[in-house]
């Protein structure tokens, strides 16, 4: 049964309309993936079913690592006996995890759905092990259940959980903290471009190593690579950091934008930033062209899933030249999307929640010619004539920054290319 509450924005804002139903969406366990490859030697032991162990597997594709970081501890019936013989078994998985692997730095207790494990108490178990290992690594544990976080959730949860680690910054000290996982190469680009525009002092969270965590305190300025990290947000802000309102570093303007929000602190102009950064900004448009052919004039429809519908829609509609059906998203954080919902503006209708039903009778009706959504609802669409793109793989892709513009880009036009391609194919 679904619930629909609409209520008024500023004259200048998206209309929000909030649903609640069905959803079909990935656990936060799927974040592991991307988190894995970032914090290179951090190891992540779920607790849960073969459920849990196979979706972690197929999300991860091949699995076959001689030293995998990622494992699942499945809890058998014989575990059920007694919770004492659970945290037993956990502490002896533990230690021999940690005896073979010495090169972890980082043990990540991830929880999951089945009632046996939701009963176990995985941070007091980390806070317990961590005792038994504390001059060794970190250990803290953060719940991936379906029941409470979607897929992008799982990382706001597991950086959450990092944060009591990181050390206390000087009062005096005023540092750039990025927050959110983005590739290497994105780092690296990034790096560069707050060289280029006068902020050296910059870090990144999290970092590719377990052990370089960035300081915190009232001199620390947070800006977000991702939108989905609500909680982590809020427990940098209760340990003094400033979060700094920008839009998201996707597509040429709010890349441009995120970056003179950043030096705005830093008592940089709008206009140095601009100069500072011409050459990549120049780049970036010249490679863009190509993708905005596919793209200009054609209808979208977002499905909620990732968290990242609403920058993703201001980037293709204004830089791409897409018209926007409806952007729905999981949750809408109105501070964290302060500066995208101003952006976007009274034209666009947001729906926040899911009922996936009702959701699919008005893709149908309405029959945009992209459709992003999860995975399990693209195939039957495509089944139905209609051409998706699975919001999964924008997560997967280094598509932050001006440099992976035509990328991103080029994300939503391979559909609609390879569908004329299909239809010249059928007439010759
Ligand atoms: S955490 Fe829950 S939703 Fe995710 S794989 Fe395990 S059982 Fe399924």
């Amino acid at each position: 049964m679904s619930q629909v509450i609409a209520r008024a924005d500023a004259d200048s804002m998206p209309s929000v309309t909030t649903e609640r139903g069905e959803r079909a969406v990935f656990c936060g366990l799927t974040s592991i993936i991307w988190l894995h490859r970032r914090i290179q030697d951090a190891f992540f032991l779920v607790v849960g079913s073969r459920t849990c162990a196979h979706l972690l597997q197929s999300a991860a594709g091949v699995m076959i690592f001689a030293e995998p970081r990622f494992a699942t501890a499945i809890l058998g019936e014989r575990d059920l006996a007694g919770m004492a013989d659970c945290h037993e078994e956990l502490d002896r998985v533990v230690s021999e995890l940690l005896e073979r692997r010495p090169d972890i730095r980082r043990l990540f207790l991830v929880g999951s759905c089945p009632s046996e494990v939701i009963k176990l108490d995985l941070a007091n178990a980390a806070t317990r092990l961590q005792g038994v290992h504390e001059n060794r690594l970190r250990i803290s544990a953060f719940s991936g259940s379906g029941i409470e976080t979607t897929f992008t959730q799982g990382e706001d949860q597991c950086l959450a959980s990092m944060v009591p680690d990181l050390p206390a910054a000087p009062e005096e000290s005023q540092r750039l903290m990025v927050v959110g996982t983005i590739a290497d190469i994105i780092e690296d680009q990034f790096r560069r471009h707050f060289a280029q525009v006068g902020i050296t002092d910059v870090d990144f969270f999290p970092a590719a190593r377990a052990d370089n965590l960035p300081s915190v305190g009232p001199g620390t300025r947070v800006i977000l690579a991702q939108p989905y990290v609500s909680d982590t947000v809020s427990a940098l802000v209760k340990r003094g950091a400033k979060l700094i309102s920008a839009p998201y570093p996707l597509g040429i303007e709010g890349t441009l934008a995120w970056f003179q929000a950043a030096a705005a602190e830093w008592g940089h102009s709008p206009e140095s930033v601009q100069e500072a950064l011409a050459i990549p900004i120049a780049r970036a448009q010249k490679s863009l062209v190509k993708a905005r052919e596919s793209l200009q004039g054609r209808t979208l429809h977002f499905l909620p899933d990732s968290q990242l519908e609403l920058p993703l829609a201001r980037f293709l509609r204004d830089e791409c030249g897409m018209s926007l059906i409806e952007v729905a998203t999981p949750f809408l954080d109105q501070t964290l999307m302060a500066e995208e919902l101003k952006r976007l503006g009274s034209e666009v209708s947001i729906v926040e929640g899911s009922d996936l039903d009702s959701a699919l009778a008005r893709v149908r009706a309405s029959r945009p010619d992209l459709t992003v959504c999860g995975m399990g609802i693209a195939n039957p669409l495509e089944a139905e004539g209609l051409r998706t793109k699975w919001s999964i793989e924008l997560i997967f892709t280094p598509i932050q920054g001006f440099d992976q513009v035509a990328d991103l880009a080029g994300l939503f036009a391979r559909p609609l290319t390879r569908e004329r391609q299909l239809e010249v194919g059928s007439w010759s």
